[in-house]
């Protein structure tokens, strides 16, 4: 792999390595732009393939994470920790002592959080060796579990998209069918009903399934069903490249938002909504709830102050269309160019995403 390469085709500032062989530590994190501020993103835990695929996958989270602080209007830059091992088997305090002594070294421009195959608890552990870390204790002054955020920024991108396409303000009625209903898919749920929303769902997960239906009367349907679903609004709220050559041409719905990263397995699939006057909510710009919950903890934001920004996804949502409507692009590109337009970088830069790994 050609690593000077790599980061040159985005720009990418840094790209630093770390192992401990007393702990098995094999991490690395990727810092891609701190124009805007000091890089924040999650640390993905995951038993990759070799050190390449480990280098791709922080390479693309890292840029994700730019172009995601950037829309939210935080004073933020991208960047994400990946390391290599399988989470369930590999994991031990002392190596996430050693990572957060990694963190430390890199003086605050790199600051952490959870992600894929990390937890709070891990965040605990991490901060004994540095500040630079989010998502820990609600005890020792952390925000905790940022679902209930990231829902409500979902929630506020289905509000504004059926403003502006079905007229109205209010979702009473309207039938919107959620895959997944885990963390973020059982919150969006409940906010969802409380407004009246008729709602389908499913889950690989059958006790999830479950409660979703048992708590709001929320009808299940299989995992396989929910793509042909007639229906007003579709919200992927489990795992990303759910919209794909499989099911690009299944969809039935008026409008996809939803909480899944990545969400489109590659950019001509939003090219196909757009081609299909399916209306397409950005991934990025109304999940970001969570960061900007973690990044109000680190950033010292007041209560009011978070609550601010969370709203904001409305209004951020609905300038997306506007962009979308008046340059002739699908959504993901009109972001991606509000992003661009945040972060002062001219010229065509090609959107952050990829085929998605995992969820
Ligand atoms: P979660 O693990 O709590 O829930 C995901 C649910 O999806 C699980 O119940 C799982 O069983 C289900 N699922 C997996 N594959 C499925 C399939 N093929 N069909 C139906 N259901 C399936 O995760 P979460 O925290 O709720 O996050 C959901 C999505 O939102 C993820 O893609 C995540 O990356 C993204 N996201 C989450 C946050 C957050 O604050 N938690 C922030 C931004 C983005």
């Amino acid at each position: 792999m050609n690593i000077f390469t790599s980061m040159a085709e985005h720009d990418y500032e840094q790209l630093h390595f770390s192992q401990d062989g007393k702990t098995g530590l094999r991490a690395i994190i990727a810092i891609h732009d701190t124009t805007l501020g000091p890089a924040l993103g999650g640390t993905r835990m995951w038993p990759y393939d070799g050190e390449r695929e480990a280098v791709t996958d922080v390479l693309r989270l890292a840029r994700g994470m730019t172009y995601k602080a950037a829309v939210a209007g935080l004073p933020l830059g991208g960047g994400k920790g990946v390391i290599i091992g399988d989470p369930a088997w590999d994991k031990s305090d002392g190596m996430l002592k050693s990572y957060g002594k990694f963190i430390d070294s890199l003086g605050g421009r790199y600051i952490t959080a959870e992600d894929v195959g990390t937890s709070q608890r891990d965040m605990d552990i991490i901060r004994l060796e540095t500040t630079h870390v989010t998502g820990y204790d609600p005890g020792q002054g952390g925000n905790g579990d940022p679902s209930p955020f990231t829902a409500r920024g979902v929630y506020y991108g289905i509000k504004a998209a059926v403003k502006k396409f079905m007229g109205t303000e209010s979702l009473k009625g309207l039938q919107v069918a959620v895959q997944g209903t885990g963390s973020v898919g059982l919150n969006l749920c409940r906010l969802l009903d409380r407004e009246g929303a008729l709602l389908r769902v499913t889950d690989i997960n059958a006790g999830a399934l479950q409660r979703t239906a048992g708590e709001l009367g929320a009808v299940p349907v299989s995992p396989g069903e929910i793509y042909d679903l007639d229906c007003d609004i579709f919200a992927p709220c489990a795992l990303g490249a759910v919209i794909n050559d499989h099911t690009v041409s299944r969809l039935k719905c008026g409008i996809v938002a939803g909480a899944a990263n990545n969400v489109l397995a590659e950019e001509r699939h939003g090219e196909e909504l757009h081609r299909r006057g399916i209306k397409y909510m950005p991934d990025y710009v109304i999940n970001a709830c969570g960061l900007i919950n973690v990044a109000g903890e680190y950033l010292q934001y007041q209560g009011s102050d978070v609550e601010k920004k969370i709203a904001q996804i409305y209004d951020t949502a609905l300038e997306v269309i506007a962009i979308s409507e008046r340059e002739g692009v699908p959504a993901y590109r009109a972001a991606d160019m509000l992003a661009e337009a945040r972060l002062g970088r001219t010229g065509p830069v090609p959107s952050p995403r990829g085929v998605q790994k995992v969820g």
